[in-house]
């Protein structure tokens, strides 16, 4: 795993702040729980002083009293006197007992018990000579004995009081009261602390720490032990020095001591004189409770450190998730918005080019347009050309075609003479009819070449349709002269379409005219003719029951000059012409073979809006 430089830098600051803060809560620990200690110490040193005192104090009176107690005094100046040294042995041994001494005796002048409390004891002190004890020789001199000693006799520890028993102002002997100081050691067995009492020369005389007694606090000079040795104060007790290894002043008061035993012990110790009896009374407070608390303390800050440092930790990770968040976020926006302009220039780039494509498109379709529009004139002038040219040709199909009649007409002329001057009218008028009809047909054909060779002009307007249907038949079956039946279906109300009334007429006489021909030879020849509505649109059916058209010829059957008769007979523009016309009103023209047989030709127009057949086209009425 690799370690980053802020890593390595977190961790530096990590210990840093450990280090600083288990030093300075160690320290401050240490120091308020030091100054506890010492305080309370202070408090319990003062209380031990005093249940000493007070200890003492009970006995301190006492071998005055006994001092001037007659009884005492006649045993110095009579000490033969067995019956009152007994007594006198009897009376300590009370006042011992009611004082709750260790011993009481009294000396002579030289030294020698003559009576003792323990008198009746297996070691009594009568007898014995405490002359060279230092608290006879101050009381022999007057003064008041205090002094510490281990009991020669009892190899008991022991504080003396003596005082000068006088008689006539003259020192006749000592009276001794021994306190034992295991009562109060007793007492101070279950303190928390050490507690030593040092004699003058430092000698631990009263402990609650058995092990100490009669040690030093420091050590002696060899001087002064040898002292000690000689007047037999302590017996043979060896005075060792105790273990103290350090030995450190403390600021606040007292002094840090360390003694080594079976393990190192540092003790905070307290010092009280007592003047009185030249004594120093210390109190030893273990600072090893201190220690736990620094432990406990010190640990406590430790997990305090790393759990704001992990807290810490926990929320720069956080922040720093946060940030990469945010920052892959702004990178998708910055994306997003890349590929949004990129996208708005393609769009742009797209639109530029599609409004070129379209422009040029335009352009195609303009050129195209107009190249349609050329190649329609053109197409046109083609067309009128080869009309022309085809015309041309058939100049002489077309004189045949008038000659015949012309010819025709002159001699229905000569006849016509003939019959006025015989005054045959009747017939004169067959005659006469007979000469129309040949006009007409000389006329139609000029029409037909006229509106073949010219474009007319056409005049649309709302025409009824089965009128200009019926006008068609009735011409031509003026000039067909055919058994053939004529059978309609037309709706009963008016139809009307939209066209040019000649020019209709027209178109369907053509279709009747072909349809008669086809069924010239037909023997039960019928021409159907229909109208019907188809939306918007009007649909007139012309169906014959002649032979048909032939399948190939059907798709040129409105080419102009197609025709299957013979020149002079049909010019094979009539298909062509009512196709003209018809597409000149906006309808069609079609044609099939009926699966009956026959040819039927469609005729589609467009509706009048105002006709009336819209009212009901959907329920056509009556056929005729
Ligand atoms: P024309 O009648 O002068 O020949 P049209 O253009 O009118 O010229 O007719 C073209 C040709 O179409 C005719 O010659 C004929 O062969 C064919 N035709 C037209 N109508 C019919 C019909 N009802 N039945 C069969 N053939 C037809």
């Amino acid at each position: 795993m690799k370690v980053s430089r802020q890593q390595i830098l977190y961790a530096t600051i990590f210990l840093a702040a450990l280090s600083v803060v288990v030093w300075l809560t160690a320290t401050l620990t240490r120091e308020t729980a030091v100054e506890e200690l010492r305080r309370t110490g202070a408090g319990r040193l003062k209380l031990f002083v005093s249940n000493l005192t007070s200890e003492l104090e009970k006995y301190e009176f006492l071998p005055q009293i006994l001092a001037k107690d007659e009884r005492i005094i006649r045993l110095l100046i009579q000490p033969g006197d067995r019956a009152h040294v007994t007594l006198v042995n009897r009376y300590l041994e009370q006042a011992n007992t009611i004082s709750g001494a260790s011993d009481i005796y009294v000396i002579d002048q030289d030294g020698l018990t003559l009576v003792a409390s323990n008198w009746n004891s297996p070691k009594p002190f009568v007898g014995k000579n405490f002359g060279f004890r230092p608290y006879f020789q101050a009381a022999i001199r007057g003064e008041t004995g205090r002094y510490p000693a281990l009991g020669m006799t009892s190899n008991r520890r022991g504080y003396y009081y003596a005082s000068p028993v006088e008689a006539n102002g003259r020192i006749l002997g000592v009276a001794v009261v021994k306190v034992s100081p295991e009562a109060v050691e007793a007492a101070w067995a279950g303190a928390p602390e050490k507690v030593i009492v040092t004699d003058y020369n430092g000698v631990i005389f009263i402990t609650n720490e058995p092990a100490w007694r009669f040690k030093t606090l420091r050590p002696l000079p060899a001087a002064v032990v040898d002292e000690i040795k000689l007047s037999r104060q302590y017996a043979d007790s060896v005075l060792a020095p105790l273990p103290v290894v350090e030995e450190r002043p403390y600021d606040h008061g007292g002094s840090f001591l360390t003694i080594q035993e079976s393990s190192a012990v540092r003790y905070l110790i307290q010092s009280q004189e007592m003047p009185t009896h030249q004594w120093r009374v210390h109190l030893l407070s273990d600072t090893r409770k201190v220690d736990v608390q620094i432990a406990y303390f010190s640990g406590y800050a430790a997990v305090s450190v790393i759990t704001i440092f992990l807290i810490l930790m926990y929320l720069l990770q956080r922040r720093r998730n946060l940030i990469q968040r945010l920052q892959h976020q702004t990178q998708i926006e910055e994306t997003l918005l890349h590929a949004h302009r990129d996208l708005e220039v393609q769009v742009r780039q797209r639109t530029e080019e599609l409004t070129e494509a379209n422009r040029q498109l335009d352009h195609k379709v303009r050129e195209q347009q107009r190249t349609a529009e050329d190649l329609r004139n053109t197409q046109e002038e083609l067309l009128q050309s080869a009309k022309l040219a085809a015309l041309g040709q058939m100049s002489a199909g077309i004189t045949h075609e008038l000659n015949q009649p012309l010819t025709a007409i002159q001699t229905y002329l000569g006849i016509a003479q003939q019959l006025l001057e015989h005054r045959q009218y009747d017939e004169l008028n067959g005659n006469l009819s007979d000469i129309l009809s040949l006009t007409d047909r000389m006329a139609r054909f000029t029409g037909q070449l006229k509106t073949f060779s010219r474009k007319s002009t056409t005049s649309i307007s709302e025409l009824p349709l089965k009128q200009t249907i019926e006008d068609a038949l009735v011409l031509i079956t003026h000039t067909h002269k055919q058994a053939v039946k004529i059978l309609k279906s037309f709706p009963d109300y008016d139809v009307l379409v939209l066209a040019d009334a000649l020019r209709l007429e027209q178109v369907f006489v053509n279709l009747f005219k072909n349809a008669m021909e086809a069924m010239r030879d037909c023997k039960d020849a019928k021409l159907y003719v229909s109208i019907e509505p188809d939306g918007g649109s009007i649909r007139v059916q012309v169906r014959d029951t002649g032979p048909g058209v032939p399948a190939e010829d059907l798709s040129r059957l409105f080419e102009p000059f197609f025709t299957d008769k013979e020149a002079g007979i049909g010019l094979g523009l009539g298909l062509s012409i009512s196709q003209d016309i018809v597409n000149s009103f906006g309808g069609t023209i079609k044609v099939t073979n009926h699966p009956a047989g026959g040819a039927e030709f469609t005729v589609t127009l467009q509706a009048a809006e105002s006709g009336e057949f819209r009212a009901s086209n959907t329920t056509p009425a009556g056929r005729s």
